[in-house]
């Protein structure tokens, strides 16, 4: 996983188009909440962008999801919003720079708990 250095330039935001907010549930015991806070967002955000349901694991996901994506310019309203509303609801904030790695680990905020994921979906280039 890359580290910040000392060497390296201070990365710059605006490299953000847009932000992933997936919502992990339980389809046994959790898909309830799942839904009254997809419905919530859908009612209170309609720019926000609704995935499909996953309840069979996908990607690097390593519970059921559903993926709302959204427009930086969303990020001061919609995150706050999340934070006071997610209902217990574990949740993984990333923005999209291009580089599905380091944007779902280094770049990750979990609210709730920090998942594994399982990152080599994304098969990283490493040097050899
Ligand atoms: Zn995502």
């Amino acid at each position: 996983m890359p580290e910040l250095s000392a060497a390296a330039p201070a990365k710059d935001p605006r490299a953000i188009a847009h932000y992933h907010a997936h919502v992990y549930y339980d389809p046994a015991s959790s898909r309830g909440r799942a839904e009254r806070l997809r419905e919530r967002v859908g009612a209170e955000f309609p720019q926000a962008r609704l995935g499909r349901w996953h309840d069979e694991l996908v990607g690097p996901h390593p519970q059921s999801m559903y993926q709302i994506a959204f427009a930086a310019e969303m990020l001061e309203k919609f995150v706050p919003w999340l934070m006071l509303n997610r209902d217990g609801l574990t949740v993984l904030l990333h923005p999209e720079t291009g580089d599905d790695y380091t944007d779902h680990s280094a770049h990750a905020a979990w609210f709730g708990a920090v998942l594994p994921l399982r990152l080599d979906v994304f098969k990283k280039k490493r040097p050899t």
